[in-house]
């Protein structure tokens, strides 16, 4: 099959080099680890995508994540039309920030007070502050595999080992800063006791992804998720859950609602604004009196709470809302792994499909997969070959193997099923 044209992607690109470091305004966005000139998008519509050649894709990346909806959802695209000509941003309080403060409030128990930011990476940074401004303690413990955005003390990896000792992974952290985190792997639980053990009265908070799904999906057992709990507990640190990816979307109330699990702080991100820049975060009311101006931890935002992004947010999250919105995703995403699966099975593959809620993820391997470290790097090969063929039979997945598919409520079984198809052609071309 022949590979799709990319002239007129191939012609912005060469000009967007002009402007961007690397042609891009995010790096992986560049298609440095798969085939090909990044495609530019021209529109979207529902589960579908067109780029700057005409090309038509079904898109399982839906912006990488907040599109929960697809494309150009007429109660979002309404709620954004009401209020755009009304004026874009006042920098002063609106009534769209109650509202959609309170849908969230009403709905979901985990948290009983919340501010909204303008990323998942200003919520994540500010998470981290109040945890450490209400402790008193300076040190986060993170989790290899686990990505939280691009602020400083975010930006520091594990290497080999027990507990690993800040090293930085981003040029430009200074190391003062990384020593203040202590990365560790996940799913083990020596390794955390470890971490308490060293510094008892220094961990401020223990951070992680509701499911960390930045590295593959990295599943964690339950039953882990609920000794963090416990032991962040019995240290009096702070456990965060980051649900930037899974908040609203494993269920209303995220992962913490899926797992029972009761974290101190939780970061909301994309999906709240369902394609306009919001993210938040929020605790309980003792907690977030901390942040200023009730207390001393400062955060702030000339485009915190926007309103178009507010109007936006409240159209989508009303829509998840809708009794069964969730049975019916999580049912649709069970059906279309299932049937991969048993192509996969049939044909002997090296391939597992890890799946949660509506996220999904190809593994190159016959393991099951709950460690960054257990990724080969090499199985990321067999990713290039299967995103180009991909590519070609009109399936968009993210740029890059580590990265997981996301199924929206726009991906009818049709689709799905023709998905399907080009799924298994796919395979039998690359042969994993
Ligand atoms: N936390 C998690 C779990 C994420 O997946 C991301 C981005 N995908 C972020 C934080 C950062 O969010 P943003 O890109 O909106 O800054």
């Amino acid at each position: 099959m022949n590979d799709i044209s990319r002239k007129q992607s191939a012609r912005l690109f060469e000009k967007a080099q002009k402007y961007f470091p690397g042609g891009v305004n995010s790096p992986v966005r560049a298609f440095k680890s798969v085939y090909g000139t990044p495609l530019f998008i021209e529109r979207g519509d529902g589960c579908f995508l067109w780029d700057a050649d005409g090309n038509k894709f079904i898109d399982f990346c839906c912006s990488w994540g907040p599109l929960i909806l697809g494309h150009n959802h007429p109660t979002v695209r309404g709620q954004v039309e009401d209020v755009l000509g009304k004026g874009m941003s006042f920098g002063a309080p609106t009534a769209l920030e109650n509202e959609l403060a309170e849908l969230i409030l009403k709905n979901n128990k985990k948290i009983e007070k919340l501010r909204f930011v303008s990323s998942g990476t200003e919520a994540v940074m500010s998470a981290i502050r109040l945890a450490r401004g209400y402790t008193g303690r300076d040190k986060i413990v993170k989790f290899d595999g686990c990505y939280h955005g691009h602020s400083d003390s975010m930006l520091v990896k594990a290497g080999s080992g027990l507990v690993t000792f800040g090293e930085t992974s981003s040029a430009g952290v200074p190391k003062s800063f990384a020593d203040e985190t202590i990365v560790i792997p996940l799913h083990d639980k020596v390794a955390l006791e470890e971490a308490f053990k060293q510094f008892p009265d220094e961990i401020a908070a223990v951070i992680i992804e509701g499911v960390p799904a930045n590295n593959g999906l990295l599943i964690q057992d339950k039953e882990y998720i609920q000794y963090l709990r416990e032991i962040t507990q019995s240290y009096g640190s702070l456990l965060i859950f980051d649900e930037v990816i899974t908040g609203f979307r494993l269920g209303f109330e995220g992962a913490a609602g899926y797992y029972g699990v009761s974290p101190d702080i939780i970061t909301y991100g994309k999906i709240i604004g369902g394609g306009m820049p919001v993210g938040a975060y929020g605790a309980s009311a003792a907690i977030m009196k901390n942040i200023s101006p009730d207390g001393a931890v400062y955060q702030a935002g000339t485009l915190s709470g926007n309103p178009v992004a507010m109007a936006a947010g409240i159209g989508q999250l009303s829509e998840l809302l809708r009794p069964g919105f969730y049975d019916e995703l999580n049912a649709k995403t069970q059906a279309f792994v299932s049937a991969i699966e048993q192509y996969i099975q049939d044909k002997g593959y090296r391939v597992k499909v890890s799946f949660i809620g509506s996220l999904f993820w190809f593994a190159f391997t016959d393991k099951d997969i709950k460690k960054a470290e257990e990724i080969d790097p090499a199985s990321m090969d067999f990713f290039k070959e299967f995103h180009r063929e991909l590519l070609n039979r009109g399936i968009y997945l993210g740029p890059s193997g580590y990265e997981v598919g996301f199924i929206s409520a726009a991906h009818t079984p049709e689709v799905l099923e023709n998905a399907k198809r080009a799924i298994f052609e796919s395979l039998d071309i690359v042969k994993p």
